[in-house]
Order: structure tokens, then C-alpha cells, then sequence
């Protein structure tokens, strides 16, 4: 497993097992080889139309369904090819169809925004497989509970909004009236259960311990997905130092989470651009709802200042790595990794205004 840290300017690492895998990347050569599979599927259903039209006419529908077929045969999306990646690395053991099945169907669910999309959320389920194979953490998790924690990383954020809880609050999104504090991760939660829920999602059926077993992952992915949610930061770090039972995969994901934006220079400086992008766009929206841009987690275009990258890796990522890294060997090439990105940070934030705490 690669564990180095990537220079700027190096080629991207697609090795889904690697620190510093290059999501991006993954993503565009998963959507030009769906473009492809595409227009090979289309070209083979016209082929096939014209032949058959001069021997016999036969039902239209039957030739879309051999097109589709065959489309079928490629696995079109990348969160699907990264997740049954992940589960055969950790020997999880389940269904690979259902997996694949379910994180079609949670890709799909993420919205067109800037940073809260499917690329966030296939970083975040690489991240957790990652954590997993390079600690011990798996050997302290059940099987119900790394299966969750795989599933939960990936499904995090399934169809964010681009926008805070707080703003959802504020501008009285119905998202805000339908769920309970934290309004996000309550949705995401639920979103994600019931995508789960599907007959051909059923992963959790291959665990194999019947009802109780799947009742075990359910209730660990929404414990999982709801520990995402900021205003959980604290108590994880506060739980890890009381060694209480269940945090470890919390704060594996909560980690992981907070950490994307920071692994490597090249990736960050994606991420955070990604990032301010969504905030600015918040700003916007909440400038002609009649509210101040900067307020409940919004950036005022007239005022850009930059939020502080460097202050967010020493200040948040930082202790929750080490408060980690108690519990489970292994965090060492994070820490160096962060403490690049870090420095990096500090020198372009240098020359910028004086930044505000980024959360
Ligand atoms: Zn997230």
C-alpha cells in the first residue's frame, strides 16, 4: 500500500487503496468509459435495428432491452466499482451485486453541487476503506459494523443540497420541517436507509445473521451517518479519550470526512476551490432570500475573504487524528501527510488576507 505522500505535479494515483487516490481522476475515467459503453450500446441497437428491419420487423421494445443489456455489462459507476474494490480488499464477504446495486443507486442520489456530490462521497467511502486496511481498526468491528461503516462513508452526504442545516433552517426549506436536528444528517440517514431497503440493495442480507444482524447495520449507519454532522466533532474527540464501545468507526468516518480536503496539496487545493465555491453559492441564495450571505455558514462575494485551510487541518483535523491514533497504529503517514498540507496552506495563506476560522 502506498503510503507517501504526493508531490504537486506527479501523476494522479488511482490505486483505490492509496492515501493520496485521486477521486477525480477515478470519476472522469468512469464517465468517459460510460460515454463509450454508451455509444457502443447505441451504434450495436442501430446495427441490430437496421439488419433485423430488412429480415423480419420485430418489437422495439425487445431491442432496447438487448441495448440495455448490454450496457449493463460495464460497470458504469465509479462509487460501485470503488465499493466492491473496497469489500473484496477487506475480505467483507458480501454479495458483490446488491453492494454494486446500492451504490449505483446512492451516486445517482447526490446532487449537481459544488463539493457536497458523489466524488465527496466515493472520497469519504475510499477514506474508511483506507483507514481500515492500513490500522488495525477493522479487527475491533464487527462485520455488521465495517459493512455499515463502508456503506455509511459512502452515503454520507446523499443528496446535500449544497447548503447548511442552519440555512435550510433559516430560509424555511420543508427539508428543515421533515427531519430533526441535525436536519442533514437526519436526511442523509434516512435517504440512505431507504435506498438500502430495496430488494436488489439488500447488501446487509449477505451478512448472513438474519433479521437482528440486518437490524445492527441499519442502526449503525444511521449512528455512523448522524456522528458526521459538526456538532458531534466534539463529543467523538471527548468519547475516544473515554474509550467508550462504538466510537471508533464514528470517528473513523467523521475523520475521514473532515480529512478529505486535506490529504494531499494537489487534492486540497481541488477540494477547498470546491468548497468555497458552495459556500459563495449559499451566499447568494441567502442574499436574495433578504438574509446576510455570511450568515449560518455562507460567503459574501463582496467580502472574499478566505477561510483558513491551514487553521482547519491544525485546529480540527489534527486532534481528531491524534485522538485516533491512541487507539489504533497505523496514523503515522496521515499526520506527516496532514502536516504538509498544512504547511503548504499556511505559506499560500500568507500572502492572502487574514483569514477567518473555517467550521
Ligand atoms: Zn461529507
Amino acid at each position: 500500500m502506498a503510503t507517501s505522500v504526493t508531490a504537486r505535479g506527479e501523476a494522479p494515483v488511482t490505486d483505490p487503496t492509496a492515501l493520496e487516490f485521486d477521486v477525480f481522476t477515478y470519476f472522469s475515467e468512469h464517465a468517459r468509459a460510460r460515454t463509450s459503453a454508451t455509444s457502443t450500446a447505441s451504434a450495436r441497437r442501430i446495427t441490430v435495428e437496421t439488419k433485423r428491419r430488412r429480415e423480419s420487423p420485430r418489437s422495439p421494445s425487445e431491442l432496447t432491452l438487448r441495448g440495455a443489456g448490454s450496457l449493463a455489462g460495464a460497470e458504469v459507476s465509479a462509487m460501485a466499482a470503488l465499493g466492491s474494490h473496497a469489500a473484496r480488499a477487506l475480505g467483507l464477504g458480501v454479495d458483490d451485486a446488491p453492494l454494486r446495486s446500492l451504490l449505483r443507486a446512492v451516486e445517482a442520489a447526490y446532487r449537481d453541487v459544488p463539493y457536497h456530490n458523489a466524488l465527496h462521497g466515493a472520497g469519504v467511502g475510499q477514506a474508511v476503506a483506507c483507514l481500515m486496511l492500513e490500522t488495525r481498526l477493522r479487527e475491533r468491528l464487527t462485520r455488521a459494523e465495517q459493512l455499515a461503516l463502508l456503506v455509511a462513508a459512502f452515503g454520507h452526504d446523499v443528496a446535500h443540497p449544497g447548503l447548511t442545516s442552519a440555512f435550510l433552517k433559516a430560509s424555511k426549506a420543508p427539508v428543515a420541517a421533515l427531519h430533526a436536528d441535525p436536519v442533514l444528517e437526519s436526511m442523509h440517514a434516512a435517504r440512505l436507509l431507504e435506498l438500502a431497503d430495496a430488494p436488489e440493495n439488500d447488501v446487509a442480507r449477505s451478512l448472513g445473521g438474519g433479521d437482528a444482524e440486518r437490524r445492527a447495520f441499519r442502526e449503525c449507519v444511521v449512528f455512523l451517518v448522524l456522528g458526521t454532522d459538526m456538532g458531534a466533532h466534539a463529543g467523538i474527540t471527548e468519547e475516544l479519550a473515554r474509550r467508550r464501545p462504538g466510537t471508533l468507526a464514528r470517528a473513523a468516518l467523521h475523520l475521514a470526512d473532515l480529512s478529505g480536503s486535506v490529504t494531499t496539496v494537489a487534492l486540497s487545493r481541488r477540494w477547498v476551490a470546491r468548497l468555497r465555491e458552495e459556500t459563495l453559492a449559499q451566499g447568494d441564495a441567502a442574499v436574495r432570500l433578504g438574509l446576510r450571505a455570511g450568515d449560518y455558514g455562507g460567503q459574501d462575494r463582496a467580502d472574499p475573504r478566505p477561510q483558513s485551510t491551514a487553521g482547519f487541518a491544525r485546529g480540527v483535523v489534527l486532534p481528531l487524528l491524534r485522538a485516533l491514533s491512541v487507539h489504533v497504529s497505523g496514523l503515522e503517514s496521515r499526520l506527516r501527510a496532514l502536516d504538509v498540507v498544512a504547511a503548504a496552506w499556511e505559506e499560500t495563506e500568507r500572502g492572502e488576507a487574514p483569514p477567518a476560522t473555517r467550521l
